[in-house]
């Protein structure tokens, strides 16, 4: 279905539009005065500037800035909870975390300043989508620790939209109100929009009964296919956004309605690619690990930091006007990556494979075992009722057909696994899309 593209505006065009060259130099007078704040206010990151040997004099263009540290989620670990804090906490309104899958949260503040420039940069990029004060914002990103349920939130209203703050989870009240409030912008996880799609059907609702025309989708990464079965699903057109809380939240970037690479903030977010395993610089456009200095953070300014995000970064012009660097959509985070024999697995790459073929559902999963000293990937995908009731023969020549794509893509044998619709379990926030079976090391 192809869909007219929504009109949309430019919520900060004196930012958003700037020539590049004044961007340059507001970005290295900007980078300055951070290194310094850092340098007097962080201890922990003065010592890691004397350990290089850097100290704020050094920096004075911006490709300096490759002199300074790295930051890593271990170092904001080892300052927890305040000690990366370059504010007093009487300075801080708002405190949030992101979650730690193992040992402590890292934690994050802000200023009053800092929430303006969150506030802010979440508006462009939801005008960017679309998103008109006459909207309708249904938000079913969870209100918490989490940033992206907040974040969303503020943004919208002040764009001027109403906005029901659903939260995560009791999907079949979130299809109800979605009817009945007459929305018509959908934030959530991409997952949880395939989810919903799914519930939405089983309740007999349909698509038309529904108002909804644009959906911001964030906080995972997903394949160009899983929005095309997301904007036929739910017929609406949808945007990618991407943001992390150490950096600020959702907001670092976003896409516009040309689809096409989320244009980052780049006034407030400086970024850069690395490899990851070496650290050095790479091509922007070939690849590498997604690494940002926030430019303009009172409360918790971060230096290079790591993301583990790789991407590529996009600096020829987009038609809508902005004049920022946009980043392509992530193909996996480093942490994500699977090594398999020697292979390097994203789950996304496997994502764009099985839903190129008909009769398969979003839904899938990666299960890595163990046998003997050999790893096995095992690729478990949802088929459609139709498909799973057919005869098994066939079902066994689609299992080989994705097989074989897969083996061409990935260049690694993989079993694949046809599974009855809604046995692979579902999340209200981010997917599950990796079990890794093999015993840890
Ligand atoms: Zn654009």
């Amino acid at each position: 279905m192809t869909k007219e593209r929504p009109q949309s505006a430019i919520w900060d065009s004196e930012h958003e539009c700037m020539h590049i060259l004044a961007l340059r130099e507001l970005q290295i007078e900007r980078l300055k005065k951070v290194v310094k704040t850092l340098w007097n206010k962080v201890p922990y990151y003065r010592q890691k500037m004397k350990v290089v040997g850097v100290t704020p004099s050094d920096i004075k263009k911006l490709e300096d800035i490759q002199k300074l540290p790295f930051t890593t989620k271990d170092d904001l670990r080892l300052c927890f909870p305040y000690e990366a804090f370059a504010v007093p906490l009487d300075k801080v309104i708002r405190i949030h975390a992101s979650s730690g899958t193992t040992g402590k949260p890292t934690v994050v503040g802000y200023t009053r300043k800092d929430m303006e420039t969150w506030t802010n940069v979440v508006a462009r990029f939801l005008v960017a989508g679309g998103l008109t004060s006459k909207d309708i914002v249904h938000i079913a990103f969870s209100y918490g620790l989490f940033t992206g349920g907040f974040g969303l939130h503020y943004g919208a209203e002040r764009v001027g939209a109403s906005v029901i703050p659903v939260g995560a989870g009791r999907s079949e009240r979130q299809i109800s109100i979605l009817k009945d409030f007459g929305s018509t912008a959908l934030v959530c996880t991409p997952s949880y929009a395939i989810y919903l799609a799914e519930i939405m059907q089983g309740m007999g609702v349909k698509p038309d009964d529904l108002k909804l025309r644009i959906g911001f989708f964030g906080a995972e990464s997903w394949s160009q296919r899983m929005r095309q079965e997301i904007e036929s699903k739910l017929d609406l057109f949808a945007t990618d956004n991407y943001g992390l809380s150490e950096v600020i939240g959702p907001g670092v970037s976003g896409e516009c309605l040309y689809q096409n690479g989320m244009h980052i903030s780049e006034d407030h977010f400086y970024p850069e690619l690395i490899d990851p395993d070496t650290c050095q610089p790479v091509d922007p456009t070939k690849g590498g690990e997604l690494v940002f200095t926030t430019l303009t953070k009172e409360a918790i300014p971060l230096i290079r930091y790591r993301t583990r995000d790789i991407c590529t970064l996009m600096p020829e012009p987009c038609p809508c006007g902005r004049t920022s660097r946009r980043m392509s959509k992530i193909s996996g985070r480093s942490d994500d990556m699977l090594i398999i024999r020697g292979v390097n697995v994203f789950p996304s790459q496997v994502e764009e494979v099985l839903l190129e073929v008909k009769g398969t559902l979003p839904h899938y999963q990666l299960v890595v075992h163990r046998e003997g000293v050999l790893d096995r990937l095992e690729v478990r995908v949802e088929v459609s009722e139709e498909y799973f009731s057919d005869e098994m023969k066939k079902l066994h020549e689609m299992e080989r057909m994705l097989e074989r794509k897969l083996e061409n893509l990935l260049g690694l044998r993989a079993g694949v696994k046809l599974v009855e619709p809604k046995t692979i379990e579902r999340s209200e926030g981010k997917a599950k899309r990796v079990l890794d079976m093999r015993p840890k090391e």
